[in-house]
């Protein structure tokens, strides 16, 4: 087992960390290395659980570059790199196009930036639609739309009655995204998760359940590794 160690004049304990898929170990200074490596083999079917479960997590992400997909409201498109002077996605017949300038140095991040505008934009359109047809019927209008990467949050409503989603939602099903756009809007008048607030809710969106499930056993595959 390959590990890193550690040393430190504070510790008093021999600690075993298992981090994005790396195992560390911490020791106080001076630890005998022949006492370390016993110490790891004694705890190696806890280890091997735990880079078992970091590393199936870690594939239930999406990776667009390696596997040439992104993943556009719940259906799959090829997603074809390509080398040319500027920068730019744009839809083609058969996918979406991804350019990277010759010049850029860092293709990754670029490649990123690219593919969270454009996402941006596609989820902006669609949420666009959809509030043209829920404000009229819930009797609600939001104050301004917004759509940027969260970390926690499939989208948010302030005080001032604006709403914010979460660019990664432009992977989801629509049903899906729609439920949030509900869930949203009904913060308008109720700030609160309570009774009153739900029952807004479920009065328009018919799939409450099943889009909250959703989220919460397939939101990880919304997050995109490059
Ligand atoms: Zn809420």
């Amino acid at each position: 087992m390959n590990y890193q160690i550690t040393y430190s004049a504070k510790r008093s304990t021999v600690a075993i960390i298992v981090k994005a898929r790396q195992l560390q170990v911490k020791a106080p200074t001076g630890t005998c290395e022949h006492f370390i490596a016993e110490f790891v083999a004694s705890k190696r079917d806890w280890i091997v659980k735990q880079l078992q479960r970091q590393s199936a997590l870690h594939s239930e992400k999406s990776q667009p570059l390696d596997e040439g997909v992104l993943t556009l409201f719940g259906q799959k498109q090829p997603l074809l790199l390509k080398s040319d002077n500027v920068s730019h996605v744009r839809w083609l017949d058969e996918g979406i196009e991804i350019s990277i300038g010759n010049r850029v140095q860092n293709r990754q991040e670029k490649a990123k930036a690219l593919l969270l505008t454009f996402m941006a934009e596609e989820l902006a359109q669609f949420i666009h639609i959809r509030l043209g047809y829920w404000q009229p019927r819930m009797g609600v209008q939001a104050q301004d739309v917004k759509v940027r990467v969260y970390k926690r949050r499939w989208g948010s409503c302030d005080r001032r009655q604006r709403l914010t989603f979460n660019t990664l939602l432009a992977g989801a099903p629509k049903w899906v995204i729609d439920y949030v756009v509900v869930h949203e809007l009904a913060h308008i008048r109720y700030m609160d998760h309570g009774p009153r607030f739900w029952e807004l809710v479920n009065q328009h969106c018919v799939h409450t359940q099943e889009a909250k499930n959703w989220l919460r056993q397939r939101g990880i595959s919304l997050e995109l590794e490059f």
